[in-house]
């Protein structure tokens, strides 16, 4: 029952994306360019990855001539940096591929990601988030069920499979509480 979005990159169709570049050209993270640094020189191999592969744009305008729609797309503030990629070529195409990083070869990771305007994967993507969504309704009215059953006078053994199988939905569900799961 624990489908996990971790497994996403592996069924991806790679044939939908259309080499435009658009994701390795303008990308930013929720940390700081600071943070970032900070979590490098301590060995954070995310960080340390990901400052490997970009390098940031010198300012928000930067990056706004690049692919304002892309920017604007992201949403910034004044703290937000935008980072291209030293591996990007102007044919668009990576000069890295056969040896790309994890975290490009899994992209899109998750059906939460935000994708460039105009990405192969978008229609791809937003089906993937509207079967997980439907999933976690379904399981919520699961798990009242469960919890109605439990006010019933059951067997210990039945009381035990019932919290199991509620603390396994609850385990599902919050697997995507930062996207709002718990408003679903
Ligand atoms: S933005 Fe989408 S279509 Fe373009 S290169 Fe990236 S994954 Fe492929
Ligand atoms: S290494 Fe290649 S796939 Fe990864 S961000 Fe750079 S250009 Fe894109």
């Amino acid at each position: 029952m624990t489908e996990n979005e971790g497994f996403l990159w592996e069924r991806r169709p790679q044939s939908l994306c259309k080499k435009c570049g658009k994701c390795c050209r303008i990308v930013t993270t929720p940390k700081s360019y600071e943070e970032l640094q900070k979590l490098a020189s301590e060995g954070d191999k995310g960080a340390l990855d990901f400052l490997e592969l970009f390098e940031p744009y010198e300012t928000v305008e930067d990056a706004l001539l690049v692919d304002r729609e892309q920017v604007e797309h992201i949403g910034y503030d004044e703290n937000t940096t935008f980072y291209k990629c030293r591996f990007l070529q102007k044919n668009n195409l990576c000069s890295r591929y056969d040896t790309r990083k994890d975290l490009c070869r899994h992209c899109p990771s998750t059906a939460f990601v935000i994708m460039p305007p105009g990405c192969g994967f978008t229609e791809w993507i937003e089906n993937e988030k509207a079967k997980i969504v439907q999933k976690v309704r379904a399981l919520k009215k699961e798990k009242t069920s469960y919890q109605q059953e439990l006010l019933k006078d059951c067997s210990e053994h039945k009381r035990l499979m019932l919290n199991k199988l509620i603390a396994s939905i609850d385990n599902y569900i919050n697997n995507y509480e930062k996207y709002g799961s718990h408003e679903w």
